[in-house]
C-alpha cells in the first residue's frame, strides 16, 4: 500500500470542482474581486473522474467534492454519477455553503449523492450577512431542509467559530442541530489562505467550545471515526444526537492525515497549508498513460512530509511565536476545505 514518509496511507481525496464562489466569507475569501482561474484551466468532469479512479487504485476510498462553491459548477450531478459508480469508493460527500442546495438537491441525490455537509456559522441573519458577505441565511436553511426532505443522511452542519464574532452562537447552533436531526461540527478558526488576518487571539479552542456546550448539554466523548477523522465526536448524554469538533489548531491530527487535495486547476496538494501543488493537469493534457500518472502521484505521496498544524502548534508555544503571514499558502477556494 502507498505510504508517505510518516507511514500515512492516502485514503481521502478532496476535489475542488471550481475556485468560484458566490459568498465572500471573512474567514476564507474576503476579497470583493478575485481573479478566477480561466475556465479552460479548470479540470473537466472526465479529467476529474479519471484522476479520481487512479487515486482509488492507490488506496483512496473516500471522496469529497468542495470548492469554492461546488454547486456553482454547472451539471455537477454528472460528476457525482461518475464518481459514485467508481468501484472502491465507500463514501462520497459534498461540502457546500447551501445557497443553491434547495434547487439542486433533487438532481444530486438522483445521481447518487448520499450525504452533505453544509456550512452555517450563525442563525442570526444580520450576523450571517457580516460573516459571509453575500447570500442570505434563509436560502441556506431552505437548502438544509430540502436535503433532509430528500433523505440525505447524515447532514452535517459546519460552523467555523471566531472569537468575538460567533462564539456566542454556539449554543443556538447546538439547539438548532439537535432539534432538526443535523450533526453539528464546530471547526476551529484556521489560518487558511493568505488573507483572513488570522491570529491566535481569534481562535476559540476545542476546550472552550466544549466547555460552553457541556454547561448546557452534557457530552460524552465517542472519539474519531476510524481513529483518523479530523473531527473528535461527542454524544449528548441525554441521547439526543451527537456533535463533532475539528481542532486543527489546538489539537492537530497530522500524524493520521491521509488526505490528498486536487485543486480546481488540476494540482495535487498534499496539505491544506501547501504553498504549491503538483501539476497533474499537464500530465493529463500531454497524453500521459494511467500508469505514468499513478507513478507520479505515488512518487509525490511517498516523499510527503507535511505536518503543518503540528508545526504551527510547536511554533505557537515557542518564545518566537507563530505568524500566519510568514507562510504563503494556496488559497482555500482553490484548494478545497
Ligand atoms: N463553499 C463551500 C462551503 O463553504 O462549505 C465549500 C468550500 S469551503 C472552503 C469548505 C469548508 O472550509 C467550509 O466548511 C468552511 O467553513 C471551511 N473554512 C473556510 N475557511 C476556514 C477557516 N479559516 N478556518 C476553518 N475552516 C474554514
Ligand atoms: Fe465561504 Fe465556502 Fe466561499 Fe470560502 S468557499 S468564501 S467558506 S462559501
Ligand atoms: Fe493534514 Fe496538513 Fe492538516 Fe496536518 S496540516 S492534518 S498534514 S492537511
Amino acid at each position: 500500500m502507498l505510504r508517505d514518509t510518516y507511514d500515512r496511507p492516502v485514503k481521502d481525496l478532496r476535489i475542488s470542482v471550481t475556485d468560484r464562489c458566490n459568498f465572500r466569507c471573512t474567514y476564507c475569501m474576503p476579497f470583493d474581486d478575485y481573479e478566477w482561474a480561466d475556465k479552460k484551466e479548470i479540470l473537466t468532469f472526465e479529467e476529474i473522474a479519471r484522476l479520481a479512479s487512479l487515486f482509488v487504485q492507490l488506496g483512496v476510498d473516500k471522496i469529497r467534492l468542495t470548492g469554492g462553491e461546488p454547486l456553482l459548477r454547472r451539471g455537477l450531478e454528472k460528476l457525482i454519477r461518475k464518481l459514485s459508480s467508481l468501484n472502491g469508493v465507500k463514501d462520497l460527500c459534498l461540502t457546500t455553503n447551501g445557497s443553491l442546495l434547495a434547487e439542486k438537491v433533487y438532481a444530486l441525490q438522483f445521481a447518487g449523492l448520499k450525504r452533505v455537509n453544509v456550512s452555517l456559522d450563525t442563525l442570526n441573519p444580520e450576523k450571517f450577512a457580516r460573516i459571509r458577505r453575500r447570500g442570505n441565511l434563509a436560502k441556506v436553511l431552505e437548502g438544509l431542509f430540502a436535503a433532509k426532505s430528500y433523505g440525505l443522511d447524515p447532514i452535517k452542519v459546519n460552523a467555523v467559530i471566531e472569537r468575538g464574532v460567533n462564539d456566542d452562537d454556539i449554543v443556538d447552533l447546538v439547539e438548532f442541530s439537535r432539534k432538526n436531526g443535523f450533526t453539528i461540527r464546530f471547526i476551529e478558526y484556521m489560518d487558511v489562505g493568505n488573507s483572513n488576518n488570522w491570529t491566535s487571539e481569534k481562535l476559540v479552542s476545542k476546550k472552550e467550545i466544549l466547555a460552553i456546550i457541556n454547561a448546557r448539554y452534557p457530552l460524552r466523548e465517542v472519539g474519531r471515526d476510524k481513529g483518523s477523522a479530523p473531527s473528535v465526536d461527542y454524544e449528548f448524554i441525554d441521547g439526543s444526537g451527537e456533535l463533532g469538533v475539528i481542532a486543527s489548531v489546538s489539537e492537530p491530527f497530522c500524524s493520521s492525515c491521509s488526505r490528498a487535495r486536487l485543486t480546481a486547476d488540476g494540482k495535487l496538494a498534499t496539505c491544506l497549508f501547501s504553498a504549491t501543488g503538483h501539476d497533474l493537469k499537464a500530465l493529463l493534457r500531454n497524453g500521459a498513460t494511467d500508469e505514468e500518472i499513478m507513478e507520479v502521484i505515488s512518487a509525490i505521496w511517498r516523499k510527503r512530509t507535511d505536518r503543518y498544524s503540528d508545526e504551527r502548534l510547536v511554533a505557537m508555544n515557542s518564545a518566537r511565536g507563530y505568524r500566519a503571514k510568514d507562510h504563503k499558502k494556496i488559497e482555500m477556494i482553490n484548494l478545497g476545505g
